[in-house]
């Protein structure tokens, strides 16, 4: 074997695959790798003459597991890892071996990023079959989305190669596996100190047809190459250089070009390519890809923030207010359901939640439970987790970068996180529509910032939330009032007056159409806001929660700023949506002023009127 596989280790590889071993201690992974170098003919020479003469010098029976330690030894050195990792080519493509025995820290390192195995190798021991440890490892790997898996079951020579047995293994481990939605792609019956069905067949388990070890191997799929995936870029700054606007960052999957239509999400913008920038290349690109740092200028001049992620419109990401993920955590304090922590995924920073807690394993055992009201230290999470506003994102499966987050409490990384699944929101279909709408919307000449820049500000809207009898409708009216006397373009949106016009074909609110009609305000909200004007309006005539209100107009409305102001008579908790939250205000005229200082503060309107405004174009 040795020989023929020479020639093959000589050819450079032109690819690598990250594998990582699992299994109970003593199940027989070592062996199983000191097998696979051995037949492979990874070892240096003389290395087996070597540690077999060894054996011999201290009377003791030459174990394939030895020749591992001892290459690990070998390729090891200097090298200070927490987790160990060998490697050796097969057929053009290098395996790099991750033994993970403290899973703690594997589990950190792949849910950071730090590590990345693409496919997964599980040992269990026939003789003792299916194990608590064999099932933590099954979770493990479930937690960890690797989906490529194949289960090894060693030692079939000391239960005289059974069929029965290892069909019984089988099909236990099989159905405990199906649980966790890890579906394995092989079980292949093996003796790693004998050598059967690791590299070659042997003779003694003929009613076995499936792969070797090393067939398996092969057959797990490289994971797609970063460049040929969807584009994702994530948008890193913003510059401003004379007219132009420069959008960086950094692509994490995928590949651009001059001339390409992008969409940004979450905000639905869209615009061609005009030209690539990169650092100190010349002549400009025409075209880039992943892994390369590049500034883009677009044929229109449109506002996009940093946070956003450009994709094109073939393949979008996700965009909601929820995902399920597994978070590892690693926090002094622990993680809490309903408190809010600042999560970032890519260039984009929003405030969320832990709404669900589904699952808690502990990293370090692998203890596990179901649900919980918090995630301790060193535990990783299955969790739903809730943004404030909607998120642009992926699942982890695939892609990288986009689908893998931080945590921040208060001013400490504390956690990190893979997004296993999108959870449909409330505002899931007004989303879908403001994404085609948007996506089909015909411009005319005069773009938003030219409007902003003439104006004076630019489109907002500013909608007031409270119990009845709090003057809401007063105070829109005072604030329209004195918006136009300052200078500015504001509208009152009276929502009674759609009812007998855009809405006539409508019931009443109470008759179950409150929906449609919010629906119906919120696309021309939507229209004013694009003709650069600031609404001003109420939810009173819609009869439905504030909370549904707001979230769907701000769905409707987005990237336009909807400013929620709250009223109330007496003190009390402002819903979690409000900016802006008034008690009991005698003077209206002041808690206008107070209103149209939070929207400068925003950035809406320009600090000064007449001379050129500068407002920043931040939400
Ligand atoms: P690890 O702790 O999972 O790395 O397990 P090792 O590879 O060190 O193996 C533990 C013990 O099981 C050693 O004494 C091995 O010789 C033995 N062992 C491993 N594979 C086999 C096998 O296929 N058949 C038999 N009979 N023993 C094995």
């Amino acid at each position: 074997m040795a020989t023929k596989t020479q020639a093959e280790t000589v050819t450079k590889p032109n690819e690598t695959m990250q594998i990582v071993i699992v299994g109970h201690v003593d199940h027989g992974k070592s062996t199983l790798l000191g097998r696979l170098y051995a037949d492979t003919g990874a070892l240096p020479d003389g290395k087996l003459e070597k540690v077999q003469a060894i054996c011999r010098q201290q009377g003791k029976e030459f174990e394939y597991a030895f020749l591992f330690d001892a290459f690990l030894e070998e390729q090891e050195q200097g090298i200070t890892i927490d987790t160990a990792r060998t490697f050796f080519v097969w057929k053009g493509r290098q395996y790099i071996i991750i033994d993970a025995p403290g899973h703690k820290e594997f589990l950190k390192n792949m849910i950071s990023g730090a590590a990345r195995a693409e496919a997964a190798l599980l040992v269990i021991d026939a003789l003792e079959g299916v194990k608590e440890q064999s099932r933590k490892h099954g979770l493990l790997l479930s937690m960890l989305g690797i989906r490529q898996v194949a289960v090894v079951v060693n030692k079939m020579d000391l239960v005289g190669y059974r069929k029965d047995v290892f069909d019984g293994i089988e099909k236990e481990y099989r159905e405990y596996l199906d649980q966790l939605k890890v579906r394995p792609e092989q079980v292949i019956p093996v003796s790693a100190k004998l050598g059967d069905n690791v590299a070659e067949r042997g003779a003694r388990m003929a009613w076995y047809a499936g792969p070797t070890v090393l067939e398996a191997l092969e057959g797990f799929d490289k994971e797609t190459v970063r460049a040929q995936q969807a584009l994702r870029l994530p948008i890193q700054d913003v510059y401003k250089f004379d007219a132009r606007r420069i959008l960086a960052g950094r692509i994490a999957s995928g590949r651009l070009k001059v001339g390409d239509r992008l969409v940004f999400s979450p905000s639905n913008k869209t615009a061609t390519i005009k030209t690539i920038e990169a650092f100190n290349i010349e002549p400009p690109l025409a075209e880039s890809q992943a892994g390369q740092s590049v500034g883009v200028t677009l044929d229109e001049q449109i506002f996009v923030e940093r946070g956003e992620i450009a994709s094109h419109e073939a393949d979008l990401p996700c965009v909601s207010t929820a995902f399920r993920a597994n978070v590892f955590w690693l926090g002094r304090r622990p993680l809490e359901q309903d408190t809010t922590y600042a999560l970032r995924l890519g260039t984009r920073e929003v405030d969320c939640q832990v709404a669900i807690i589904h699952r808690i394993v502990d990293a370090a055992d692998l203890a596990h439970q179901q649900g919980g009201a918090f995630v301790g230290r060193n535990q990783v999470a299955d969790v739903t987790i809730r943004t404030r506003s909607p998120i642009a994102f992926d699942l982890s499966s695939s892609f990288e970068t986009t689908g893998r987050f931080v945590l921040v409490d208060g001013y400490d990384i504390s956690g990190g996180g893979i997004i296993t699944e999108m959870v449909h929101d409330e505002q899931e279909f007004l989303r879908d529509e403001a994404r085609r709408r948007d996506f089909a919307w015909v411009k005319g000449e005069v773009s938003a910032e030219a409007r902003a820049q003439h104006y004076g500000h630019r489109a907002a809207i500013v909608l007031l939330t409270g119990s009845a009898h709090a003057a809401k409708t007063f105070l829109a009216r005072t604030l329209e009032v004195l918006l136009v006397a300052e200078g500015r373009h504001a509208y009152l949106l009276e929502g009674e007056n759609l009812r007998r016009g855009l809405d006539a074909d409508l019931a009443a609110p109470d008759k179950g159409d409150a929906l449609e009609m919010v629906r119906r305000y919120g696309e021309v909200a939507r229209l004013l806001a694009d003709t650069g004007l600031i609404v001003v309006s109420t939810t009173n005539p819609f009869g439905l929660p504030h909370r549904v209100v707001v979230e769907s107009i701000r769905t409707l409305a987005h990237p336009t700023p909807v400013l929620v102001v709250h009223m109330s008579n007496a003190p009390e908790e402002p819903p979690p949506h409000t900016d802006l939250n008034l008690v009991g205000p005698e003077n209206f005229e002041e808690s206008a002023r107070l209103v149209v200082e939070e929207l400068k503060r925003r950035g809406v309107l320009a600090q000064a009127i007449g001379a050129k405004p500068t407002f920043q174009y931040s939400i």
